[in-house]
């Protein structure tokens, strides 16, 4: 039998995801200097998860990640199959058979759930939906955003409730030139919202907004954020905090706030509303979201460690639709190990484990191996270590010749799945590009799969 690794017997890895850490796997795996082939499977016929369907439609340079993932994608080595669901169109038992190995990077597509009385009460939606609709994820197309009332309130104060907040401020003219599906460039042209609340539960030392998302607040054409001064007062353990050359963007943060607390709201439409130490408690409303009843909270614990407490005193704020920014959660799949808690893949270095070790032949890279945190240039150092282990160990794969792509390609044509090969979504690319150039947008995304699948025929 051939060596594997060699070009009579190449390593075949499946990849299963096809965002930011999918590509750096594949890019890590075709230049580690054996032969190998790779093919990368994905639910939705376009590729390239959250910097599509995630990144903000006004980060466009956010976006550019795409051009060094064309470009891995251009090896002869590499196969896409879009269009493709595992549990439904393969198991992972099937791949386990076509491949000498399964690296999952399918990300975190779920939410946290706040755990508070009136969470599900219509109104109430999570930031997953809101991004995935504007942003023309075919699972979230159908979505109805209310935005016939003036009050918004978004919980949470990490980079995602930014591009909800910023989405919600900017004016038509703000985004119509980007490439935000025309359905909700329809809907937020109707908005009514006039206040949209930013709610930390702990301080603005403590808020974990990048400094450039944070201050583009201060740059929007009809909107102006609102920071109460003495809402930046800190504690001790905080001013440390801040103080810290290795946390050097709160210390941004912190000025950046001290700016919009100088700022006069008056002569813009809108206001985005940044507060603190305030902790959901429960939301209110007669079938729908009217109130939010919150905390007040203060900070206990050491500088890095606090956490919030509430005080007793609860506040009651009006509002008409209601986004929870809480942090992502990974979903299992049939087959491979889940920690519930964590909503990761349980790993070591990048190999699944189950209770009873490393199950051979099970990677894992990004947000399902390491939770939901980072940008997107982080996923690549995870994909590179998680490689890294898949290569160390080389020598306890199975060494016999595998079908790989062929292989799978043969059970999806027995199974009738339509599946999306790479030149296939080149056109699919094209075809949006072509229909945003008349409105001056980068692209008009196809937002159900029937329309991506009917542009290639
Ligand atoms: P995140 O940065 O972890 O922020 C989650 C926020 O939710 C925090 O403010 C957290 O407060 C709060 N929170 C958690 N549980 C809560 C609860 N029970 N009640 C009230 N508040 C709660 O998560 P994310 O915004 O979803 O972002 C995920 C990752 O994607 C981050 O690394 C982010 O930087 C990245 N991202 C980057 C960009 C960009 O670069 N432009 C855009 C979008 C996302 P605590 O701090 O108190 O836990």
């Amino acid at each position: 039998m051939s060596e594997l690794g060699s070009a009579e017997n190449p390593l075949k890895v499946a990849i299963v995801g096809s965002g930011p850490s999918g590509f750096y796997a594949l890019e890590a795996l075709l230049k580690s200097g054996k032969e190998v082939r790779i093919d990368m499977i994905e639910r939705l016929p376009a590729p390239f998860g959250l910097v599509r369907n995630g990144v903000a439609p006004d980060h466009p340079k956010l976006k550019q990640a795409i051009l060094v993932y064309e470009k891995i994608a251009e090896s002869p080595n590499f196969a896409y199959f879009g269009n493709v669901t595992i549990g439904r169109d393969v198991g992972v038992d099937e791949l386990r058979n076509l491949y000498h190995a399964v690296l999952f990077t399918c990300g975190a597509e779920s939410d946290r759930k706040l755990g508070i009385p009136g969470e599900d009460l219509r109104g109430s939606h999570t930031a997953t939906e809101f991004v995935g609709w504007y942003n023309g994820h075919p699972d979230y197309r159908d979505r109805n955003f209310d935005l016939s009332g003036e009050v918004a309130v978004i919980i949470g104060q990490g980079n995602v409730a930014a591009d909800v907040a910023r989405i919600l401020s900017k004016t038509v003219d703000e985004l119509k030139t980007t490439d935000i599906a025309e359905h909700a460039l329809e809907a937020l042209g109707r908005s009514n919202i006039r206040e949209i609340h930013v709610v930390g539960r702990r301080g603005p030392a403590q808020a974990k907004f990048t400094a450039k998302e944070l201050r583009e607040f201060g740059e929007l054409a009809d909107c102006a954020p609102v920071v109460k001064a003495e809402d930046l007062a800190l504690n001790a353990e905080s001013q440390t905090e801040i103080a810290d050359k290795n946390n050097a963007g709160s210390a941004t943060n912190m000025k950046i706030f001290e700016t919009f607390a100088a700022m006069a709201p008056a002569g813009k439409k809108r206001r985005c509303i940044f507060r603190f130490l305030e902790g959901p408690v429960r939301i209110e409303g007669a079938g729908k979201v009217e109130r939010l009843v919150l905390a007040k909270n203060r900070l206990e614990g050491a500088p890095f460690n606090q956490v919030a407490r509430e005080t007793g005193e609860t506040l009651t704020q009006r509002c008409d639709i209601l986004f929870r920014s809480i942090g992502y959660k990974g979903v299992p799949i049939a087959g491979v190990p889940f920690d519930e808690r964590k909503g990761v893949f349980p790993n070591d270095d990048g190999r699944i484990k189950d209770s009873s070790g490393p199950v051979p032949g099970l990677y894992v890279a990004g947000w399902i191996k390491r939770g939901p945190s980072g940008i997107i240039g982080t996923n690549r150092a995870c994909a590179v270590g998680t490689v890294a282990s898949l290569m160390a160990d080389f020598p306890k794969l199975d060494p016999a010749p595998k079908p790989g792509g062929e292989g799978l390609r043969k059970l999806l044509t027995e199974r009738g799945t339509r599946v999306v090969n790479y030149a296939e979504w080149r056109r699919i690319d094209s075809a949006e590009i072509g229909r945003g150039q008349p409105k001056g947008k980068p692209r008009e995304k196809f937002t159900r799969i029937a329309e991506m699948l009917g542009a290639i025929g």
